[in-house]
């Protein structure tokens, strides 16, 4: 595969670019997923609560892919927060994904109000410590919930995965990541793909680049350093969408781009989403 990876900071290379599943459902699941590892794709993004782990390991059972070839990450749910409940919940993944480990395990969201996210931190520890994660980390936490971590925990964070998009930079969580030594990972990287892949200033660079929007937006977020998992069921748009290693964005474009920052985000706010159904 094409795709250059990243090293995080315990030392597991990850891809910088995957597969996102979200809102895919289990059957069909297998059907993207195995276009995207023809395509290419090593990495796959899912969650207990996307409803289609079995779906995406069936597609990665019939790749014929060797397994230390893949890279699998999913997510601990909502319902699951706390030492036991994660503990139990991170079994029924790895069962319904039909794996002995994964590559990567997150906590989905925070939920400060709640307060448990720090008991499940140490679930998941216990899950890396016996090698059934190869990594683990934590998705849409803010600057005082990963601060927690730091300094209750005994593993940091080996990613944070976020909502980051153009019109949603997120520069002063990404400069915190760089600090701590976490990697950012952007989920929404084509911000749906909604107004922002028509937005004049993507565009127009796409057209000087002889590229696609989607294109152009992912080569942002790559030279920004950040990790993506931009999801797709078409199959000529997975192609597209891992096709972006062989261009660049000149400084010119880059600026053009960071004047789309408009703190908008299109997913709920981390800070009070505690759904958990
Ligand atoms: P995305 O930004 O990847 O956009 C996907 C949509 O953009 C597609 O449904 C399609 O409509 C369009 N699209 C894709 N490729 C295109 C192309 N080449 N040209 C034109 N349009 C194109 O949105 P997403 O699915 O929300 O995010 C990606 C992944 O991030 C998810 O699948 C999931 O794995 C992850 N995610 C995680 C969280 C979290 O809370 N951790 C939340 C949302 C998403």
């Amino acid at each position: 595969s094409k795709v250059p990876f990243i090293t995080l900071n315990n030392g597991v290379r990850m891809p910088r670019l995957g597969f996102g599943v979200w809102q895919v459902g289990d059957d069909e699941a297998t059907e993207a997923v195995g276009t995207a590892l023809e395509a290419g794709y090593r990495s796959v993004d899912t969650a207990a609560a996307y409803g289609n782990e079995a779906g995406t390991g069936k597609a990665l059972a019939a790749s014929g892919l060797p397994r230390e070839e893949l890279f699998v990450t999913t997510k601990v749910w909502n319902s699951d927060h706390g030492y036991d409940a994660a503990l139990r919940a991170f079994d029924e993944s790895l069962r319904r994904l039909g794996l002995e480990y994964v590559d990567l395990y997150l906590i989905h969201w925070p939920m400060p109000g709640r307060g448990l996210y720090a008991d499940t931190w140490r679930a998941l520890e216990r899950i890396h410590s016996e090698g059934r994660a190869r990594a683990i980390g934590v998705s849409n936490f803010h600057e005082p919930h990963l601060r927690r971590l730091l300094e209750e925990g005994s593993v940091v964070p080996a990613v944070n995965q976020i909502e980051l998009h153009p019109n949603l930079a997120q520069g002063a969580l990404r400069a915190f990541h760089a600090e701590h030594g976490i990697a950012t990972e952007a989920w929404s990287p084509l911000g749906q793909g909604k107004g922002l892949l028509e937005d004049p200033v993507i565009v127009s660079v796409a057209e000087r680049h002889g590229r696609t929007p989607a294109q152009v937006v992912l080569r942002w977020h790559l030279q920004l350093g950040n990790v993506v998992i931009p999801k797709s069921v078409t199959p000529s748009r997975i192609a597209e969408n891992i096709d972006v290693f062989d261009f660049e964005l000149d400084g010119a474009d880059m600026t053009a781009l960071a004047g789309l920052d408009r703190g908008e985000r299109l997913g709920p706010d981390p800070e009070t989403f505690d759904f958990t159904g």
